[in-house]
């Protein structure tokens, strides 16, 4: 009740606008609900990879199994046992991201991580693992964007409020090229042995957090570091996923 008049009281005093169209958002968050509702959920995807499907012919809808795991994952199972990313990387999304991962404005932490929370259903884990950035990426930044993300949906999940973060168990060796723009196979050698990991993760359930996953590379990578230190049950969450070329 407070908190909900706290929140009245601070709108009133500073409306938020929104970030896409420059309206007043009318919500706790700088996102209007009819910018809210043309971001794009991947609900057809693969379950292990997040991979988008195809869509279900039209009227067919009801009558389709739920996703199926997608080919990729059939043929090489990835080291992860699922890729939670409940948006698509869309015009939207990839603004509002990239203000707050590389214009510092982290006050856009709390939106991103109501919007997770809002399509996504984690359960509980033991470990919440920001992808590490390398020394160097978090000194010209200044912040790592998925240790904000993590505090924040520690903070607003009562689920996750047990799980540890984890800061230091996981180094990331190489400064590798910015992923942006690079291809696939350019990808997967940056990220061979990118990551060391020194922690005990036996019979835990770590949940690594990552901002967008585009081919998976990274996910891969520090899953096999992680699989390498004991673990059996590592999860992929993040908040949008790229289909892949070609898709
Ligand atoms: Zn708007
Ligand atoms: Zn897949």
């Amino acid at each position: 009740m407070v908190n909900r008049l706290g929140a009245a009281l601070l709108e009133g005093l500073f409306p938020n606008h929104c970030l896409l169209c420059g309206l007043r958002s009318r919500r706790p968050v700088p996102l209007c609900a009819p910018c809210a509702r043309d971001l794009q959920p991947n609900h057809n995807c693969c379950p292990r990879c997040a991979l988008p499907l195809p869509a279900p012919l039209p009227g067919t809808a009801a009558m389709c199994p739920p996703p199926r795991t997608c080919g990729h994952c059939l043929q090489a199972p990835p080291p992860f046992q699922r890729v939670i990313a409940p948006w698509l990387y869309c015009e939207g999304l990839a603004h509002i991201i990239q203000r707050w991962k590389f214009h510092g404005e982290t006050r856009l932490t709390p939106l991103l991580a109501r919007l997770w929370l809002q399509a996504a259903d984690p359960g509980a884990v033991d470990v919440l693992l920001p992808v590490p950035l390398h020394w160097r990426r978090l000194w010209q930044r200044g912040f790592n964007q998925s240790e904000l993300l993590c505090r924040e949906l520690r903070a607003l999940a009562p689920e996750l409020a047990g799980a540890r973060l984890d800061l230091r168990s996981v180094k990331r060796l190489r400064n590798t090229s910015p992923q942006a723009g690079a291809g696939a196979a350019q990808r997967l050698a940056n990220m061979r042995a990118a990551f060391t990991a020194r922690g005990h993760y036996a019979n835990l359930r770590i949940a690594v957090v990552d901002d967008v996953m585009t081919t998976g590379a990274t996910a891969a990578a520090l899953g096999r570091t992680l699989q390498r230190a004991g673990a059996s049950h590592v999860e992929i969450w993040c908040l949008a996923r790229t289909p892949m070329q070609g898709n």
